[in-house]
């Protein structure tokens, strides 16, 4: 019998059925994170030390995978992540010690994700999450909202998500421009490529779909916030800390950009989060919930246990 550690017990309520008839044709024992967190390396390593772990599913962006969990768990082969970001892998430490790296991106989470993204942009311009506070007060608070069709949407990354968003968009007659530093021409001939500068200036609202990387650790900051219009806003469902996450609550308290939404927190499960804290009307805060559909979880769900069992059938026992 093979073993794996599993980061959250979340893993278990979607397609558990098909998940452990995968575990038990395989042989394969699945060790759950018991506690409602992520788990620190120094956690995973405590599991490894009393259990020969041979692949970690992990759930969240907050699990520490770094280079002790590497040295320290002699028999891992496989780090299989769900979804798609793996910045919290230290996949340089992977690489030295062998140990493979699969993500589920393979599957369509880009249309689940680009859906709450417009979904977002929506809620935001028409004040939907806002009245809906108001009313179940008994405000009844009409708001005046603003337009989305003809207005100027900019995409900054334009892989998967930033792709499907823009087909989106301009379903609802909306200008797209996007920013990618590593695509020329994008696949949609309706999008302007355009710099960085020139889509922040324009855009009546952003919507943020790169990695977060060291390039793009706070890629939007104070001087990329004054080059925004009044009016503008901001939509960041990829990762928390491209945004100066300070400077964005100063900016919403002062109202230099007319809101934001996020899905999307510096440390997850967000507890103490400032944002989710200031209880901003020209705020909306989702818990990273983009890919967060019964279709796409069902599917997400079995794929990271099916990419961990696979890497670790191939070696003996
Ligand atoms: P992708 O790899 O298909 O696309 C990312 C794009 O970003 C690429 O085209 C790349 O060229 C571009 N890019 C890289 N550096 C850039 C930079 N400095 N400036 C502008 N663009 C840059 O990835 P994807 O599937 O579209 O996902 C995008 C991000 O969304 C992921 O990295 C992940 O962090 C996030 N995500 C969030 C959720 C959620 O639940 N909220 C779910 C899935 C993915």
């Amino acid at each position: 019998m093979k073993s794996i550690l599993v980061t959250s017990k979340d893993l278990k309520k979607n397609n558990w059925e098909a998940i452990e008839n995968l575990l038990v044709e395989n042989q394969v024992q699945a060790i759950f994170n018991d506690s409602s967190r992520a788990m620190t390396a120094e956690e995973i390593c405590s599991v490894c030390s009393k259990t020969k772990i041979e692949g970690i599913v992990v759930y969240s962006s907050s699990d520490e995978i770094n280079s002790e969990v590497f040295k320290n768990c002699k028999d891992l082969k496989v780090i299989s992540r769900h979804g798609v970001g793996i910045e919290n892998i230290d996949i340089t430490v992977a690489k030295k010690y062998g140990v493979e790296i699969r993500t589920t991106n393979e599957l369509c989470d880009y249309e689940t994700v680009a859906d709450l993204a417009f979904g977002l942009i929506l809620c935001l311009s028409r004040r939907i999450a806002l009245m809906d506070r108001s009313l179940k007060k008994k405000n009844w608070l009409r708001e005046v909202g603003n337009d989305v069709w003809g207005k100027k949407l900019g995409i900054v990354g334009f892989g998967r998500i930033g792709q499907a968003l823009a087909q989106r968009a301009l379903g609802f007659k909306m200008k797209v421009l996007s920013y990618d530093p590593y695509i020329d021409i994008p696949t949609e001939k309706a999008v302007k490529m355009v710099d960085i500068e020139q889509l922040l200036t324009e855009s009546d609202f952003i919507s943020l779909h790169m990695p977060l990387t060291k390039e793009t650790h706070n890629i939007i900051d104070i001087d990329q916030f004054a080059l925004m219009k009044k009016t503008a806003y901001l939509i960041n469902t990829a990762r928390a800390d491209l945004v100066n996450q300070e400077v964005l609550l100063e900016v919403l308290r002062e109202k230099r950009i007319a809101g934001a939404a996020i899905d999307v927190y510096s440390v997850e499960p967000a507890q103490k989060d400032p944002l989710i804290d200031s209880n901003l009307d020209n705020l909306i805060c989702t818990p990273h919930v983009g890919s967060y559909t019964i279709e796409n979880l069902k599917q997400m769900d079995y794929a990271v246990f099916k990419n961990a069992v696979e890497v670790i059938s191939k070696y003996k026992d």
